[in-house]
Formats: C-alpha cells, structure tokens, sequence
C-alpha cells in the first residue's frame, strides 16, 4: 500500500508534437512537484542545457548504466535510447515529493508493471486532430518536411496506446489542458472528485484513428 506521506508519480506521455514538455514543466511549477530529468543518447538541441532538460551522455555510458541495472526504466525511442535512473526519483518520492515523468509509453508500461509502492497517474495527451498535429509538426521541422511526415506516421501508431493510461487528455489549449491535468492530480492525490469523461475521449480517439 502507498503511504500517505510519500511523494507520487505522475507520468506524461504522448505522440510527438502534442504538446507535452511544455505541460510538465508548466506543472512542475506546482508547489512540491520535481520534474525527472532523464538520461539519453541524442544530441542535444541548440535551446536544450546539459542536467537540466536530459543528462546527455554516449552509447556505451548507457550501456553501463543499463549493465548495472540503475534504471528505473528505459527505451530505444526514434533511433536513440533514453532512460530514467532509480535513485533520485525514489530519493524524491521519500521525502514526500511528486515526481512528474515525460517518457514514451514503453517506459509507462515499464514502471507501471513494476507496481511499485508509490501512487502513480498516467496521462496522455492528444492533439485536437490530425490537422493541427501536422500544422505543429511541420512549424517545428520547418528545415525538413520528411521529419513531420514520419512523425505523423509514428503518431498512427503510438496513439494506440491511449487506452493503457489512467486519463487522456486533449491538448486544444495549452492553459486548459494544464488546468485539466492539474486539477485531475489533486483530485487523486486528495480523493477528490474527477472531472473526466471517458465517453468523450473515446469518440475523441475514434475520431484521430479513423
Ligand atoms: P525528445 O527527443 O523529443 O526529447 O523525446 C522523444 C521521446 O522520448 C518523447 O516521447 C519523450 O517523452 C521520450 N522520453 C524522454 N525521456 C525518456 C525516458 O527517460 N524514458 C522513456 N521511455 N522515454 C523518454
């Protein structure tokens, strides 16, 4: 059983271009919410800082990590691997902090299946429709339109994992949606009651998957 004076985990994920590195570090200005800084094998991107948006590190430093079984959870995403180390996610989780993840579904799966004893919310986010993912995708690779095309291809097929998650989320507008998941961890962290409709969200998918 989860004590009540632990900290709890709070994973975000979702197809590329939803929106969602920008709602978790909008949420981890919530009072007593870390975000879990991953460790990956990509190259860093020009606005991006080393320990402070991902530990960059080489193929065979992950290697390591992965042989001496330091990660909590890891991944091969997009041709490079990403992963997040145990310690300081559960040191945080100690001292009754919530730790909020930005992490694909394999890595959600991952740490759900290792039930550990600490509460955990899954969320993912959905862009409105195809459309707009594509507007987004194409503004962000602007230098490269075969980059948004192979992202809308991979969006076909990470959404079908919407339905292993706790709550989907539609990312319309960046401050509804942050209003949204915030309002909905509060009310599992208080047992509150949870403005959620799954009717909705399943037409919602019915719609982006057709
Ligand atoms: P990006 O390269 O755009 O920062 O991230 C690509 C994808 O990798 C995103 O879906 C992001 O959520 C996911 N990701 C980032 N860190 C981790 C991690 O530690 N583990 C897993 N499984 N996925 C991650």
């Amino acid at each position: 059983m989860p004590s009540e004076k632990d900290g709890v985990m709070i994973i975000l994920s979702s197809p590329s271009g939803a929106g969602k590195t920008t709602l978790v570090k909008k949420l981890s200005q919530k009072d007593n919410f870390e975000i879990s800084i991953s460790h990956t094998t990509r190259q860093p991107r020009p606005n991006e800082n080393q320990n402070e948006d991902y530990y960059f590190i080489n193929v065979s430093e992950f290697e390591r990590l992965i042989k001496n079984e330091e990660f909590l959870e890891y991944a091969k995403v997009f041709n490079n691997f990403y992963g997040t180390t145990r310690t300081p996610v559960i040191d945080n989780l100690n001292k009754s902090r919530n730790v909020l993840f930005d992490i694909d579904w394999q890595g959600a799966d991952q740490i759900k299946n290792k039930k550990l004893d600490y509460k955990l919310i899954t969320f993912f986010i959905l862009p409105p429709s195809k459309e707009v993912l594509f507007e987004r995708l194409s503004k962000r690779h602007a230098n490269d339109n075969l980059i948004a095309e192979e992202r809308m291809k991979q969006f076909e097929r990470d959404v079908l994992h919407w339905i292993n998650y706790d709550f989907v989320v539609i990312n319309n507008d960046l401050n509804e949606c942050y209003l949204k998941i915030s309002n909905l961890i509060d009310a599992v962290i208080n047992n509150g009651s949870q403005d959620y409709d799954p009717s909705y969200i399943r037409k919602h998918v019915e719609k982006l998957t057709s």
